[in-house]
């Protein structure tokens, strides 16, 4: 082999982050939002000075390599300095989720041996009364000046920095391929499972995000990151805009779309991150309320499919372009990127593309595997299992190899049901385990949701299987209606006859108050089919039965 001559041992590691923070951004902010809604912000250059401080604060408290160090915050200032200290020094980020259930906060805090949690003082009361199940946490770091409530072990976050004291850090070298985050899964079944991350994954994710056909990210952006910084290290904004020079806008606990709608008008980010439930909250708010959102230009959403009519809605009413990501906690998270070319016009292929997931990003590599374990063809139709590989992919789960089976010869086994078309843009049809097969055929629940959601009286809609003697599953339709509006089962299937076939027309809905939500937002179809199995389900019609949707 002739080798090249290139600096190929040159570390991509997050040390290049912070120096371009320092070095190339000084002046880029960081702007969060406080309680009495007006605005905290320090620049690049302060942060990079306090994450000096940081990381020697973590040296004092015994924190070294490898040693894992958890975060219960929101997105804010100082979530973002933990981000960059703690695997400058060598160590891992371990951000916890905290909207898990009790027993998988602690199972998770346990399992990954946290030694240090530093807790924003508005979450004190949920983790003061998990403590004690965690023994082996040296310390609590309060951040902010509110209560330590029964928190045990406690530290203040601003007195660390402070008898740390100014100047520079001398940090340590750091190999590429060591751990640099940790999140865990919410895992739908079995205990959670922790996806550690290296340096060089999140140095290569990061650097993706900042191309022009995925989040874009640049010195000329401001990113308002409402994604929660605990779910899949915000879908690499926070990482990607220390490589830019993007400012950031932290929402911090304030998600309600009245605050986002402020936040926006005042700060004027041009890029946003955020799960379809936020966004169809904040084009509600929009409807009745006088908002600006004229600042945004690349609205990413992800983390269930994003229906096609609140893409249409967003664009057609506020010149706002919500385009579609796909990815999981896996795959760092960013694997696909929906953005088509948008200068062939806005007609019906044009949506038809946009509504699907997109392609895969520069070195992530997808396959679709069939029933029968062959590859299926990349023809828009034929759908079979995605499974993905690349550079910041998972090759397995931390201290854990209950999930092995997830990971079959250097692919990831994804449980995402997908058509690839032939331009290499793939459209989710289902989850695995959401899938429906009526009289052998597959009906996708994902396409008939966001059909139901088109109507413009139906604010949610889940679609589940249920058991059936002849076809062995029919869909049955759960949906939360806009307040005041009388819609019946008749109608809704007169809505659908043209837009799906004849088959896929649900048998019958449930009109309900709301759909479940996981801990990270995503609709919760166990709780939903749970309900059908034990018949508690409410707000049940058969379609042809009843003019009218009873009040649920
Ligand atoms: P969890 O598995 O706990 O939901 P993740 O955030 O890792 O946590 O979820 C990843 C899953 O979310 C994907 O496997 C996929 O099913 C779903 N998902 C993410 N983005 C999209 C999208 N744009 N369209 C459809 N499904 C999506």
């Amino acid at each position: 082999m002739l080798e090249g001559l290139m600096q190929d041992d040159f570390p991509l590691t997050l040390h290049h982050m912070l120096r371009r923070m320092r070095s190339c951004h000084p002046g880029a902010e960081v702007v969060t939002l406080t309680p009495d809604g007006s605005t905290e912000r320090v620049t690049f250059g302060e942060t990079a000075e306090r994450v000096d401080r940081l990381a020697r604060a973590l040296g004092n408290l015994g924190i070294g390599p490898g040693d894992r160090v958890g975060t219960f915050a929101w997105n804010n200032q100082r979530h973002f300095e933990l981000y960059m200290a703690i695997p400058c020094v060598g160590a891992v980020l371990h951000t916890l989720n905290i909207r898990l259930f009790a027993e998988q906060l602690t199972y998770i805090v346990n399992h990954a041996n946290d030694e240090v949690i530093f807790v924003d003082d508005s979450l004190v009361p949920l983790l003061e009364k998990l403590a004690p199940q965690m023994p082996g946490v040296r310390h609590f770091v309060v951040m902010g000046d509110g209560d330590a409530g029964d928190l045990p072990r406690t530290l203040r976050y601003e007195d660390l920095l402070e008898q740390a004291g100014p100047g520079a850090f001398d940090y340590p070298a750091v190999d590429e391929r060591q751990a640099a985050a940790l999140c865990y899964t919410s895992g739908t079944t079995g205990n959670p499972k922790g996806v550690l991350y290296s340096h060089r994954s999140i140095c290569l994710h990061s650097t993706a995000t900042l191309m022009t056909d995925a989040l874009a990210l640049s010195r000329r952006d401001r990113a308002l990151v409402v994604v929660p910084m605990f779910h899949a290290n915000a879908w690499g904004i926070p990482h990607g805009a220390a490589l830019a020079g993007t400012d950031l806008i932290m929402p911090d606990r304030f998600l309600q779309a009245e605050s986002l709608a402020a936040l926006i008008a005042a700060e004027r980010p041009t890029i946003v991150g955020c799960v379809p439930t936020i966004f169809a909250d904040l084009l509600r708010y929009a409807e009745q309320h006088p908002v600006d959102l004229s600042s945004l230009k690349n609205a990413a959403c992800g983390g269930s499919a994003v229906p096609r009519q609140l893409m249409k809605d967003f664009q057609e009413r506020h010149d706002v372009r919500v385009f579609q990501a796909w990815g999981m906690t896996e795959t760092s998270p960013m694997a696909t990127y929906s953005r088509p070319d948008e200068s062939r016009g806005h007609d019906d292929a044009y949506w038809d593309d946009r509504a699907k997931q997109g392609r895969p990003l520069p070195w992530v590599e997808l396959r679709l595997i069939g029933d029968d374990e062959e590859e299926v063809d990349w023809d828009g139709q034929s759908t079979g299992e995605v499974q993905v590989r690349g550079p910041w992919i998972a090759a397995r789960y931390f201290n854990d190899d209950s999930g092995d089976e997830k990971f079959d010869k250097g692919w990831l086994r994804t449980g995402d049901i997908a058509a690839m078309d032939p331009q290499g843009s793939m459209q989710i049809t289902d989850r695995a385990k959401d899938v429906i097969k009526s009289g052998g055929e597959w009906i996708s629940s994902v396409e008939l949701e966001n059909e139901v959601m088109a109507h413009p009286d139906v604010v949610e809609a889940a679609v589940i299987a249920k058991p059936d003697e002849r076809w062995a599953e029919r869909p049955l339709c759960c949906v939360v209606l806009r307040e005041g509006a009388d819609i019946s089962a008749d109608g809704l299937i007169e809505h659908l006859r043209p837009r799906v076939a004849k088959w896929w027309l649900p048998d019958e809905f449930a009109f309900i108050a709301e759909v479940p939500k996981t801990s990270v937002g995503k609709f919760d179809k166990k709780v939903l089919r749970r309900q059908l199995g034990e018949e508690t389900l409410p707000g049940r019609v058969m379609v042809g039965t009843s003019s009218a949707a009873p009040s649920s």
